[in-house]
């Protein structure tokens, strides 16, 4: 999809048909808990971009959700320039690019943080239990954990892909790159 033509109405249901996991688990943390930390919001606010979420949207998303647990002040204070930042609205004016999978995998995680992919990041028993809560066979959370255990982190983002589409992926080197072949995949 071109710049403009992603709705954030219907990020819910793209998080749960076309987000690879490192986002759709950013997507879930962050209406869970209306918050997301530094590196989460970057990551997750240029792959948003990349899709084509214009800044108007991603402000009024961020605020929608920020706004549940602080006031509009502080939002617009401590976050509102972050989200214009990600834009290259602010400070160098950087047109900042969406995180590959090489960065996001080497990316430094910690207790609390829902950034990072989860292939790499993840416990993998809780991977798995996750996986199938999210209703993927038993087959396919077994052979994607295996690749786990191996560090085939890509080729185990491959395997959701292939579990939730029905067809393999091209091989996954961009989220921005699996939210595109799933969104032709789907026929959107
Ligand atoms: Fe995200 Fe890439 Fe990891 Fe897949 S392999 S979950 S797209 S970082």
């Amino acid at each position: 999809p071109k710049g403009g033509e992603i709705c954030i109405e219907d990020l819910d249901k793209h998080a749960r048909a076309s987000y690879p996991l490192c986002m759709r688990f950013l997507h879930e943390a962050l209406r869970t808990h209306h918050h997301l930390r530094h590196f989460g919001r970057l990551q997750y606010g240029l792959f948003l971009k990349g899709i084509g979420v214009s800044l108007q949207d991603a402000m009024r998303f961020w605020r929608e959700e920020f706004t549940r647990i602080m006031d509009v002040d502080k939002f617009e204070k401590e976050h509102a320039y972050n989200v214009r930042y990600n834009y290259g609205q602010e400070g160098k004016r950087t047109n900042y690019t969406p995180y590959s999978c090489m960065k996001i995998i080497c990316s430094s995680v910690g207790p609390g943080d829902h950034h990072g992919c989860p292939f790499k990041h993840s416990d993998v028993k809780i991977l798995a239990n996750k996986l199938q809560a999210y209703g993927i066979s038993s087959q396919y959370v077994g052979e994607i954990s295996e690749l786990v255990k191996g560090n085939h982190y890509q080729v185990a983002c491959g395997k959701y892909f292939e579990a939730t589409h029905g067809k393999p992926s091209n091989g996954i080197q961009h989220p921005n790159q699996y939210f595109e072949e799933s969104q032709v995949a789907l026929g959107n």
